[in-house]
């Protein structure tokens, strides 16, 4: 079946009646509206030029207490000078990169922002890359407005950069705004058609540096002693059976090497190297407007993916990870003063062990690999057979989606054909439970929540009648590195953290959502939201 893709309410759109709105007030009202903003907010005068979030991809907040005593960078301020959310969560049940970089700075869910899965994210055939890679990618699937939108109708003078090594990583954070937007592919930092028809000489010329390159015959080690890591090293069910202990090494060709290089913790480096390049070309944050500087790492769900959230390679990738950010942000704050610069990190997943991992550990606990693939082939035999075409049908990342015009055309009852459908897949082992997407909103969402995170996954216009979760700690048959994108809570709980002037540090307990940074950065800065948010505004952590 062909999903199409959900009606597009542009940005201009939205920011056209924002204007419009804005216009119909008196001068005197909208001065009284701006002074409400910036009652409860920093003076103009101290208020934040930059904002600066990251998204680290794949970031279980567990790593930082697991690793506390080894970071002294990056993480490590955050963790101890910022406001950390310990109970965090991309509340939303398919916890996959694209729609969970789609909730970070919209401040609403996926069902609102329409970006459901990595397949049905960035991908854009009308769209070509500047590098010549493929595929083309752009936000035409998005809906509503991002932080960027809303600092820009605040001052039209506001720009944001994002960078990352995926284009999805990059592209979402910032909704639809043609700002600047770059990723890595294959081997060179670029963007596509719907951003730039050339690419910006400051980009150039940092590719000209050849940075990837230079990791030819290098080799990933560990950073510290190794009686610094209690992990295991040589564990044969990571990175598909091949290279699983340190060292990891580049190949010798310097090309080679480039297009490798989203393997290694060094991605990060050059990522956020570029993001450095693009703060000076760009002079983002010298004012008097705020900026934006939105970096997704990308390295951490990589090794996460090979060697699992339990792996010495895990470990390594997160002190670096910590040394990377520490060396960016002490020289960010030679470029700006960091009184001015506010600072929030969250992650757009987190990551389940492998199964095998879990169920050494816990007594009791089984590996479960949940297959429903015989329990689907057998809805299409029996449909097919009752003269319905087999693509109203979709099973993807547990939804179930379905034409019903095309039962209703061969006079077959769709309800009882997925009653049915639901009672086999409820045994199949692994499965946690099957769920009418019709009776979602009758469940107790403060409780239950994965019904809650179903709700704020689908989309009205997807055609979803029901969803298959699967237990804590079960894959999908078939899986073969570690991974995620169930709603259960390993793969939702993520770290949110916020630092700067405005920011009141502490570590609080109370329960957060990623769709409550964008609201909370746009209070602390005195800008107004353009629309209706899902998140709430995180008072405790503002001064
Ligand atoms: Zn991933």
């Amino acid at each position: 079946m062909h999903l199409k893709n959900p009606s597009v309410h542009g940005v201009r759109g939205i920011m056209r009646r924002a204007r419009r709105s804005l216009r119909a007030l008196s001068p005197g009202s909208f001065l009284l509206i701006l002074a409400a903003h910036a009652a409860g907010s920093q003076t103009a005068a101290s208020r934040p030029t930059l904002v600066v979030f990251f998204t680290i991809d794949q970031m279980r907040p567990d790593y930082f207490s697991r690793f506390e005593k080894q970071l002294n960078g990056g993480l490590a301020r955050l963790y101890h000078a910022g406001a950390f959310f310990e109970n965090a969560y991309q509340d939303h049940a398919i916890t996959e990169t694209a729609p969970g970089h789609s909730a970070t700075l919209s401040g609403r869910f996926p069902r609102s922002t329409g970006i459901t899965t990595n397949s049905l994210g960035v991908q854009d055939d009308r769209t070509s890359l500047l590098s010549g890679a493929t595929p083309g990618a752009s936000p035409f699937r998005f809906r509503g407005t991002t932080l960027i939108d809303w600092l820009r109708v605040a001052d039209p003078r506001s720009r944001a950069l994002s960078i990352s090594r995926k284009d999805r990583g990059a592209i979402l954070p910032l909704g639809r705004a043609h700002e600047e937007v770059y990723w890595f592919a294959p081997d060179r930092f670029t963007t596509s058609t719907y951003y730039h028809d050339t690419i910006p000489s400051w980009i150039a010329r940092f590719n000209a540096r050849q940075l990837p390159q230079r990791y030819a015959d290098k080799q990933w080690t560990l950073l510290l002693a190794e009686r610094e890591y209690p992990e295991p090293d040589s564990v044969p069910l990571e990175n598909g059976g091949r290279n699983y202990t340190f060292p990891h090494r580049f190949p010798s060709d310097s090309s080679a090497a480039a297009r490798v290089l989203a393997a290694f913790p060094m991605m990060d480096e050059v990522t956020l190297q570029a993001a450095l390049a693009g703060v000076e070309a760009l002079q983002l944050g010298k004012g008097p407007q705020i900026d934006l500087l939105a970096v997704s790492l990308s390295t951490t769900d990589a090794v996460g993916h090979a060697y699992g959230p339990d792996s010495r390679e895990i470990h390594d990738q997160i002190l670096r990870l910590d040394r990377y950010l520490g060396a960016f942000l002490d020289s960010l704050f030679k470029l700006r003063d960091s009184t001015r610069v506010l600072v929030a990190l969250t992650a757009d997943h987190g990551v389940q062990p492998f199964p095998a991992i879990h169920a050494a550990r816990v007594r009791g606990a089984v590996a479960r690999y949940a297959d429903v693939d015989p329990a689907y082939a057998d809805l299409l035999a029996g449909v097919a057979a009752r003269g319905v075409d087999t693509s109203a049908l979709q099973f993807a990342e547990g939804m179930l989606l379905v034409d019903r015009l095309a039962f209703a055309r061969a006079h077959v009852d769709l309800d009882s054909t997925l009653r049915h459908f639901a009672e086999v897949v409820r045994k199949v082992p692994g499965v946690g439970r099957v769920d009418f997407v019709r009776s979602l909103a009758q469940a107790d969402t403060v409780k239950d929540a994965v019904a809650r995170r179903w709700l704020h996954m689908l989309s009205p216009e997807l055609p979803v009648e029901l969803v298959v979760s699967l237990e804590p700690y079960a894959y999908w048959a078939g899986t073969t590195i570690a991974t995620h994108g169930t709603p259960n809570d390993e793969d939702a709980h993520v770290p949110v953290v916020f630092w700067g002037a405005a920011i009141r540090a502490g570590r609080y307990g109370e329960f957060a959502r990623v769709v409550d940074i964008a609201p909370t950065i746009a209070h602390a800065l005195g800008v107004p939201p353009l629309e209706r948010l899902d998140g709430h505004v995180l008072t405790r952590a503002l001064r």
